[in-house]
């Protein structure tokens, strides 16, 4: 009999990205473990303030491992149509007909999304939780070893650090990290709004920051506000009132007047590189594995992509190969690899462009959102990115 503190798969972090992976790894051979250390919060009554846009590859995804239709579609949004706009009078405009899909994105709650996820896996056999930090981590060639805070041990073949941008597990491994911070917050909060949303999604480049209007059920937004710090730490300072006039006059008032419903909350941004996402009996998912500017909505869609693609190289490792080893966990990496790449590289690319009181380039990129919207291929790029397509 194996030992209770003993897994083939040990996943450090059940946060949406480690999360999904033990859901994934639902009904699987392995013995896998899953490592938390904040308690799971309570669900509140209101709306989240944070929101994701869940690609459609995700929403196929989270399908596959139960979790979705776990949801309830009376708190999920589908996003119909774009409307992007410059600074200077740019405009790009699309719709999920144009990308040949149902909805560009679906819009739900972290909250919700994460006590789905969690009721997927819960009583799966071979799937434990156990509540604990991570203290210490020796990779060796007979197996992985975690201590934790309380002096607890486990071991494992494979340790997964899904544990988030200030990744514990990676910086244990000796994993270097690269940070570009943006000296930004991103401010979010949700608003009931006079007129209908229409499912639009909506985004201005301001010279101020980059907003974005994301619709809810029931005629309600939620807004990413990606700002310069001292205009955010304005923003979160404002009453309630003043608040929702600025984020309406902001907005162009596309959907007439607005009033908060959730109180604003600021998150620092960055990009995130690591010098690999894999190493001998380890592999990183998630934050932990890159970090990437909210302007598209690509973080968490990146990080149930690496959920999906290490289970699959898992699960189709032959039955009595060693987890831990990178032969096997190259795979993963090399799956993984060019569209985190590609993402990281184009959302910075279109951050630099539009970057806050970067005045130089203002023409040129009204003038370039004005022709990708007429060139096929522009366009067809722009609608692909948008919804996660790549
Ligand atoms: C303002 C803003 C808006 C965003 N909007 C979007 C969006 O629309 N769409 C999108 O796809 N992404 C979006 N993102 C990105 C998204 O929030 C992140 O990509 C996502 O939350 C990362 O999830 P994760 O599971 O990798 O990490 P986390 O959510 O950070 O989870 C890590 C978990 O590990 C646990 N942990 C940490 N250390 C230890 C340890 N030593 N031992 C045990 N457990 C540990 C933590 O308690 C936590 O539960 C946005 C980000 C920001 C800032």
């Amino acid at each position: 009999m194996i030992p209770s503190d003993e897994f083939d798969i040990l996943i450090i972090g059940a946060g949406l990205a480690g999360a999904s992976l033990a859901c994934a790894l639902r009904g699987s051979r392995f013995r896998v473990g899953v490592l938390e250390a904040a308690q799971t919060p309570c669900l509140a009554e209101g709306w989240d303030a944070r929101i994701y846009a869940i690609s459609p590859a995700n929403v196929a995804f989270l399908t596959r491992t139960g979790a979705w239709p776990r949801l309830e579609v009376q708190r999920m949004q589908a996003v119909s149509r774009m409307d992007v706009r410059g600074d200077r009078g740019g405009r790009l405009q699309f719709s999920a007909y144009d990308a040949g899909v149902d909805a560009l994105a679906h819009i739900v709650e972290s909250n919700r999304l994460a006590g789905a996820l969690r009721e997927a896996v819960q009583g799966a056999a071979g799937l434990s939780f156990i509540p604990g930090q991570a203290a210490r981590l020796s990779l060796e060639e007979a197996g992985a070893r975690v201590n934790l805070t309380d002096g607890r041990v486990l071991r494992a073949a494979l340790v997964v650090g899904a544990d988030g941008a200030q990744s514990w597990t990676r910086a244990a491994a000796g994993l270097r990290a690269t940070t570009h911070s943006y000296d930004e917050l991103g401010v979010v909060a949700n608003f009931a709004c006079e007129k209908p949303h229409r499912a639009t999604a909506y985004q201005w480049f301001r010279a101020d920051g980059i907003l974005a209007y994301l619709p809810l059920p029931a005629n309600q937004i939620s807004i990413v506000w990606s700002t310069p710090e001292a205009h955010a730490r304005e923003l979160l300072g404002l009453s309630h009132e003043a608040l929702a006039a600025r984020v309406a006059e902001a907005g162009e008032h596309v959907l007439g007047g607005l009033r908060v419903l959730t109180p604003a909350q600021g998150f620092p941004l960055r990009q995130l590189r690591t010098s690999a996402v894999v190493a001998p009996r380890l592999a990183l998912i998630g934050d932990a594995a890159h970090g990437v500017h909210p302007l598209s909505g690509h973080g968490i869609n990146l990080g149930f992509q690496d959920a999906a693609a290490l289970s699959e190289v898992l699960q189709a490792a032959p039955a009595g190969r060693d987890l831990g080893d990178m032969r096997v966990l190259q795979r993963y990496a090399a799956m993984r690899a060019e569209e985190t790449w590609m993402i990281q590289r184009f959302t910075h690319g279109l951050h630099e462009l539009f970057r806050p009181g970067f005045a130089p380039l203002s023409w040129l990129r009204n003038a370039g959102m004005d022709v990708a919207g007429k060139i096929p291929l522009l366009r067809s790029m722009a609608v692909r990115y948008a919804a996660g397509l790549w």
